[in-house]
Formats: C-alpha cells, structure tokens, sequence
C-alpha cells in the first residue's frame, strides 16, 4: 500500500507522473463508449501488441469489451515502485482488468519489450496455458527505439529525408507557434528508423505464433499506419516515420500471402485518424495539425476518438464475419472524414492563419491540450486531485 497526492509534471509532450484515479476514469468512459457501440459479442480470442495506450488501448478494450474475446495485451511500461507512480498505461490496464474481472472476462497482460525473443516466447506460453491460438492479432507498438537479443540498439527519427524540413512547428513546452527546422535524416537513421516503426516485428510474431500452431484458422491481423496532410508530408510521410510505414505497408501484403496458406487468415493495415497520444504529440508539427484538425472536424460533428475507430474497424472492417473495404494500395481507411477535401482545404485555410496571437480563434489547442494531460490521468472531472491515492495497483 502507497498512498499519495500525485500531481501533474509535464515536460513538453511527456508527463513524469501520471494519476492512477484520472487514467481508470478514462478507461472506464471508453469502456462505456464500447458498450454504447452495442457490438456483436463473437469470443475468440485476441493478442494486442502495445495494449496500454492509443490505438492499442482502444484495440483490446474493443475486443474485450464489444467482442467479448479472451485478450492478452502486452505493453512496455513503468510500475509503480516504492513512491514513484507508474506510467499512465499501467494504470490504464489495471483498471481494465478490474472492469474485465467484474463482468467475468479473461483480461491478461505481458508487460515486457514487445521486440524481444523473451516476451515472444512468454506470450506463447500463456496462449498454450489456455488463451487459445489467436484469432485476431493486433500490432499497435509506437516505440522511439528497439533492442535486439545481442544488446543492439536502433533508434527511431522523425525527420525529413533528403531537404531540411522548414514550416510551423508547435512547441508544448512554451505553447507557442514556432518556425521549425529540422535537418534531413542520414541514410542510416532513415534504415533505423525502418527497423523500429517497420514491418520487421510485426512478421516476427506473426512467424512465432505460426510456428507454434497459435493462428486460429481464419486469423486476422492488422497493424496501424498513419497518412495525413501535405503539409506534414516532408515531416511525416515523406520523411523517416513515413519510409518505416510503407515498409508496414508492404509487409501487410507478404503476410496476407503467408496467412491465407498458412490457416486462411488475412493481414491487413488500417490507416487511422490523428488522435492525441504520447507518440503523435511527439511529432514535430502534428500537435498543431491536430489541435487544427480537431476544430474543424469538432464543428462539422465529425470528430471521432480511437475508441470510435477501433469500434468501425472492428465492425466493419476485420471483426468476425465482415470483409473489409480496402484502397487501392490494400488498406483500410479509418481516415476518410480527415482526408476529406472539404476538410483539408478548412485546415489549410486555417494553418496559413494560425498564430500566436490567435490559436484559440485558428485552433482548437485548448481541446488538444485537455486531451494531452488527460492521457496521464489529468484533468479529469470527478477527480480529486488533492487527495492522496493508492498508486500500487496491479495489473493481475
Ligand atoms: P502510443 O504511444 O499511445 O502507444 C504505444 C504502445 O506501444 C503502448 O502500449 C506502449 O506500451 C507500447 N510499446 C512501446 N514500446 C514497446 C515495446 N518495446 N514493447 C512492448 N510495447 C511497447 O501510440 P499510438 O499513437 O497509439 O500508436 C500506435 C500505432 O498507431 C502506431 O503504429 C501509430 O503510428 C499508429 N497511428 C497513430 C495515430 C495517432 O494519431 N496517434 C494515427 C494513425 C496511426
């Protein structure tokens, strides 16, 4: 037992601290989302990989709340140690196990490096004890750098290839509107880069999983990839996070060939909408884009959170039963209504705009920043911020 007062200490587009109270009351709203969503219960059974946070988070609360599948989650994340809080997805899945508890679901989580031999053969062993071979699989992992077994390290850049990348830039610290510069990536962050945020992991496990007789017949896996405008495209797409994802992307293509041999099962990536998370508030520019993004969507009734994309993927897209719609390049696209014309041309009209002086006129920044502390359980309603918490909890 530890029980303390926890407050918020951001720094930039990262919180130290995150609150055990603020994070279950999100998770329990999004859970309440799901079950507004009044999916069709199919069971099976689900691996979410980077299951504490994001899109991930949505993933497996999705399948264990609106599926009701079996899920195991696994997540790279801080416990909480002697006074120390843990981080906010620790928090986060240690709520949604007590929910899942309650109403008598198998809710488990590997917290461990999701690149690591280890965690793969640990995963194994707890679908062997009794989860049962997968029926979806879920790659959701943002990391900034990966380990190899032999102690090797990658790093993951966000920088743009071949020209300096100079536009609007946003700095959390200061909340101001900058000019950003940012030098082009070497060729050897470019291939790093690949090896974190590629498709190299993503056909690792799906291989471990094959080799271990745990891909249900008809499997389905899906990982998640991200466009956006063309004026993040130097920064994003084009640049070194954008060479990684169509390294996911052509992945998805060689593992649907494996998968339709191997047990009639698909592989698929899904091109979500911008949401506020630890990773995107990361991205040079993109806290910007999106505080944008969110007004004019906010405005329209278009707005949606990743619970509500993963609820639309899910039913109908890659749940049990339904045939995703796919792009021409394969993909399924959550993003229709940001890539709308009528919505690009609104935010660019309002990028040119967007200043100092008038961000709450041009943007919808007070929106991102709520959304942004809440991710560490801040700014919560219904939470007492001045009243000590018992910041040990489990995750089962
Ligand atoms: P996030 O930071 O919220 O979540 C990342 C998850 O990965 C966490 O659960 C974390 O614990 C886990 N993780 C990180 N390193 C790990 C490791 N070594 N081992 C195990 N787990 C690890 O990120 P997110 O924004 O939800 O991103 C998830 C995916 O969705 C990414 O592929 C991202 O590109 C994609 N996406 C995000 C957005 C967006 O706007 N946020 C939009 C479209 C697509």
């Amino acid at each position: 037992m530890s029980e303390q007062v926890v407050k918020p200490r951001i720094r930039g587009f990262i919180s130290l601290t995150a609150h055990p109270d603020g994070c279950a009351a999100n998770v329990r709203e999004q859970v309440a989302a799901i079950d507004a969503a009044g999916l069709t219960a199919s069971g099976g059974t689900a691996l979410v990989l980077g299951s504490s946070t994001g899109y991930g988070l949505a993933s497996v609360l999705v399948a264990a709340f609106g599926l009701r599948a079996k899920t195991l989650g696994v997540c790279f994340e801080r416990p909480p140690e002697d006074d120390k809080p843990a981080s906010a997805g620790w928090y986060n899945l240690a709520e949604a196990r007590r929910l899942a508890s309650e109403r008598g679901l198998t809710f488990e989580t590997v917290n461990g490096d999701a690149f690591s031999s280890e965690v793969k053969e640990g995963v194994i062993a707890r679908l062997r004890a009794g989860l049962g071979p997968a029926d979806l699989v879920v790659y959701s992992i943002a990391a900034p750098r990966r380990r190899g077994d032999d102690g090797t390290i990658w790093n993951s850049v966000l920088k743009p290839i071949g020209r300096p990348y100079t536009g609007l830039g946003f700095d959390l610290r200061n909340e101001r509107v900058v000019d950003s510069n940012i030098e082009p990536a070497s060729p050897e962050e470019i291939a790093t880069t690949v090896k974190v945020m590629g498709g190299e992991d993503w056909t690792a496990w799906v291989e471990a999983l094959h080799a271990a007789g745990l891909l249900a017949p008809g499997c389905r896996t899906v990982a998640y990839s991200y466009i956006g405008p063309e004026f993040t495209a130097a920064i994003y797409r084009r640049g070194t996070i954008g060479r990684a994802k169509e390294h996911l992307e052509t992945t998805a293509h060689q593992l649907d060939r494996r998968l339709q041999e191997a047990v009639g099962g698909h592989a698929w990536v899904s091109i979500n909408t911008g949401v506020v998370t630890q990773a995107s508030a990361a991205i040079p520019a993109v806290p910007l884009y999106m505080s944008i993004l969110f007004k004019v969507l906010k405005e329209r009734g278009l707005y949606e959170t990743a619970v509500d994309q993963i609820v639309r993927l899910v039913r109908d897209h890659v749940g049990p039963g339904v045939e995703p719609r796919l792009d021409p390049e394969r993909r399924i696209r959550l993003d229709d209504r940001e890539m709308r014309p009528e919505i690009q041309q609104a935010i660019t009209e309002l990028w040119l705009r967007a200043r100092n002086e008038n961000l709450a006129e041009t943007t919808d920044y007070a929106g991102y920043k709520r959304d942004f502390e809440r991710l560490f359980g801040f700014g919560v309603d219904g939470v007492d911020y001045d009243a000590p918490t018992e910041i040990d909890r489990s995750l089962g």
